[in-house]
């Protein structure tokens, strides 16, 4: 099986955008972005903001964690028969008019739907968010066959006119400054210089796609949910776009991941009541858009894709990482994501899910990403489906020390301090050796034998004892 791509490296590097050349690992790439301090900071801020509103959201709603149980019980129910709910899908989208295709891999979905295009003639199409899509590099490889292809979620068409891929699966641009979008505005569609007022950008990004969409022989879309037992799939946006993209051409294409599908129309509550919540703080989508069949006189393809997704089904426990549906209250919560970065992760889907996925993809490429997390479990807390994602996040880390995929420094360490752990006399004399240690080496020198840990934080002065010590002392032998 074809593992999906991996971000594409982008020609032009902007300021906080993605660096181009081979993905050099979280630590890396994250200092990059950390560099710029004043960026870190607002980035920071600005998904913390999103994280407090998805709280305030979730308290509003009584029945919050009893729809988290259903979600994930509805999620887990579905993965485990996904092939009869597959079929059942494919059954009924076909018998309401539209075309089912299916995808092995990532060049499969390209190869389908470039010749869905190429079949009518299509020059231009307009694309709403989806991140599938993302995955496979659908954008590049029908710019490389002759296809303008634009994508419509303000967002998106920021960081595609930047050469970029999305930094965050809902928030695209969230590491764009609004006076870098004025420069770009003012750049690819001729605003006024120095414009920065987000009400004039977007009008004017409103009247460049309007005429994109007015000129588009096709519209792609993604697909929040497909319901197995009507054939329909759905689309949630926040700007219209997907509806205006499907409404004006003839031909829609609608691209999936196999893990979309939910059993039943009723389930769609649960979810929908959850997506909105969990990834803006809003109690729902402004658009939840239903497709069953295609519009009169129109062609709907839906094209499911699996991608790895198969083999990771079958793979504890990180099966349960294709619960997700995508919403981005992880990043938003994570302290490292907050403070390193989309572009830090070198996935398509970043963050906390991303460093759960990535090294099934390919465990020597990404072996950093489980490393890039405190364990503090925030992600697992909100996630909307109960992903345990903090725990996959410790079993990748296991796997890939003994895989050998670690860093050879960070594996020697953990062995090193496996092996000392497991004794109490050597537990008891390391303890003495560092106490002696913090007390005659020279700070600097401490410093750098802590490596990166130590470049940022001042080691305690050592205490004079140990706690046996000093309960021994104080209460008698224990
Ligand atoms: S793992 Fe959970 S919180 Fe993270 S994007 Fe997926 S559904 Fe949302």
């Amino acid at each position: 099986m074809t593992a999906p791509a991996t971000t594409p490296a982008a020609p032009t590097v902007h300021p906080g955008g993605q660096q181009s050349g081979p993905f050099p690992g979280h630590p890396a790439a994250a200092a990059r972005f950390i560099a710029d301090v004043d960026r870190a900071h607002w980035h920071d801020q600005a998904l913390w903001f999103v994280r407090v509103k998805r709280d305030r959201a979730a308290a509003q709603l009584p029945a919050w964690e009893r729809l988290r149980d259903l979600a994930q019980a509805i999620k887990a129910h579905a993965l485990s028969d996904l092939a009869r709910y597959l079929e059942e899908f494919e059954r009924n989208a076909t018998a309401h008019g539209a075309v089912v295709h299916w995808a092995r891999d990532a060049e499969e979905h390209n190869r389908i739907v470039h010749q869905l295009l190429a079949e009518r003639g299509v020059t231009r199409v307009v694309k709403s968010k989806s991140m599938l899509t993302e995955e496979c590099g659908l954008n590049p490889y029908l710019e490389a066959r002759g296809l303008e292809v634009v994508d419509t979620d303000l967002g998106e068409r920021i960081v595609q006119f930047r050469h970029e891929p999305p930094s965050h699966i809902v928030l695209p641009a969230i590491h764009i400054k609004k006076e870098e979008i004025g420069e770009l505005f003012h750049d690819k569609l001729g605003t006024a210089a120095g414009a920065s007022d987000p009400k004039y950008l977007t009008e004017a990004a409103r009247g460049h796609l309007r005429e994109k969409f007015l000129g588009a022989q096709a519209g792609l879309t993604g697909v929040n949910f497909a319901v197995a037992d009507t054939g329909a799939v759905v689309v949630c946006t926040n700007e219209g776009n997907a509806d205006m993209g499907t409404a004006l051409p003839p031909l829609h294409i609608a691209c999936m991941g196999l893990e979309k599908l939910v059993p039943r129309s009723e389930d769609l509550g649960v979810f929908l009541r959850l997506l909105a919540r969990s990834a803006t703080g809003q109690p729902v989508t402004t658009y939840a858009t239903h497709f069953l069949g295609p519009k009169p006189g129109g062609e709907l393809h839906i094209v499911l894709v699996d991608n790895g997704r198969s083999a990771l089904s079958g793979r504890d426990p990180f099966r349960r990482a294709l619960s997700c549906i995508r919403c981005g209250a992880c990043m938003n919560t994570c302290p490292v994501f907050r403070r390193t970065g989309g572009y830090s992760y070198g996935t398509t889907v970043p963050g906390p899910i991303g460093s759960v996925l990535g090294p099934t993809q390919g465990p020597g490429a990404h072996a950093t990403l489980p490393f890039a997390s405190t364990l503090c479990g925030s992600c697992a807390d909100v996630c909307p489906v109960r992903i345990d994602l903090h725990h996959q996040l410790l079993a990748w880390r296991k796997e890939l020390v003994l895989g050998g995929f670690a860093p050879v420094g960070k594996t020697l360490a953990l062995r090193l301090t496996a092996w000392v752990f497991a004794s109490p006399w050597r537990f008891a004399l390391a303890g003495r050796l560092a106490r002696l240690a913090l007390r005659l080496l020279p700070r600097g020198l401490m410093a750098t034998l802590s490596g990166a840990w130590g470049k940022q934080r001042d080691l305690p002065p050592p205490p004079p004892e140990s706690f046996r010590d000093l309960y021994r002392r104080t209460h008698g032998r224990p």
